[in-house]
């Protein structure tokens, strides 16, 4: 698997710090979701685990740790995480106390291939007091050749006292051009990618998610939904039934709202042109309040075909009004 450009400067500034011994015993690598932090720390822990990378940057890929590591069956490495409950067969909420201390106990054992020891505490924002306390008196008291990678896109959910003993790696969404380029290696279709992108505010990996579940298809949708309505080829009441019927309502509302912003946007550059603009963008502005009140109550057992028809003749009006 090969590095993304945003993660591939971290990956190697990581290792640099490693082989020059200035890599603290934990690291806390915070940043969005879907943007690969989790794929970065493993990189990094084959990499420390590398028995014959030397000065390379990259692990070799070939030696017993970097096999057994591909494998899955490296027995100086460990990743844990929230865990099945055996009993409901449902997933635990939190990463409890016992795992941290059995992985405490394990860390401190003798490494098998008489390197490093790795771990990975994935979703770390999920450590329970208790846990987050055990893994506190390590942090205060690193080990030699141990290392922490704690992963986390809450790292302000992390108590202060562990996130001042941790060394930082950020990951940050990448600039437009990057994030295009590798939407495009990706498959995204060109033509939806630049959308996308914006809606999912500049982060290529949520980008790829919803391209993945059918989103670009969802906002092609949207879109012709929105512009049927203006036509009053569908009435507001069909389109509300129709976008509240399944799981992705709260997806569709969403780009609902982005297309109101992107049309918010070209309003106000028109501006200068037409006395009733900044009315319209007022209007419009208010259109997209109401759609992201209806979004943050989805979750709430009320009836919301009638809000969602309403925001609907709203849009129907407002787009006669002033197109
Ligand atoms: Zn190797």
């Amino acid at each position: 698997m090969s590095l993304s450009a945003w993660q591939q400067p971290l990956f190697a500034r990581t290792v640099a710090a490693f082989r020059s011994h200035r890599l603290g015993h934990a690291q806390l690598l915070q940043g969005e979701a879907h943007l690969g932090k989790l794929a970065l720390a493993q990189a990094l822990a084959k990499r420390l685990l590398c028995q014959q990378a030397g000065d390379a940057e990259a692990a070799c890929g070939v030696c017993t740790a970097c096999q057994r590591f591909e494998q899955g069956s490296h027995g100086d490495f460990r990743q844990i995480g929230i865990e099945l409950n055996e009993k409901t067969g449902k997933l635990k909420t939190v990463i409890g106390v016992d795992q941290i201390r059995d992985m405490l106990e394990w860390l401190a054992l003798t490494a098998q291939l008489a390197g490093p020891r790795v771990v990975i505490i994935e979703t770390a924002h999920r450590l329970n007091p208790h846990a987050a306390n055990a893994l506190l008196k390590t942090l205060e008291e690193p080990m030699p050749g141990r290392y922490l990678f704690l992963v986390t896109d809450q790292p302000k959910a992390l108590p202060a006292t562990v996130r001042s003993r941790c060394q930082r790696i950020e990951m940050a969404c990448p600039d437009t051009a990057t994030a295009l380029a590798w939407l495009k290696q990706n498959r995204v279709p060109e033509a939806d990618a630049k959308a996308l992108l914006d809606m999912a505010g500049g982060n290529p990996g949520l980008a790829l998610s919803w391209a993945g579940s059918g989103g670009s298809a969802l906002y092609q949708e949207v879109r012709a939904d929105l512009a049927a309505c203006v036509k009053n080829q569908t009435g507001p009441a069909a389109i509300a039934r129709k976008w509240l019927a399944d799981e992705s309502t709260d997806l569709r509302l969403l780009f609902a709202a982005q297309i109101g912003y992107g049309l918010a946007r070209t309003w106000a550059a028109q501006a200068a042109g037409g006395a009733k603009r900044p009315q319209a963008v007022e209007r419009l502005k208010e259109w997209i309040d109401g759609i992201n009140r209806l979004r943050l109550s989805l979750s709430q057992p009320l009836r919301h075909d009638l809000g969602l028809a309403g925001r609907m003749l709203e849009w129907r009006q407002l787009l006669q009004d002033f197109r």
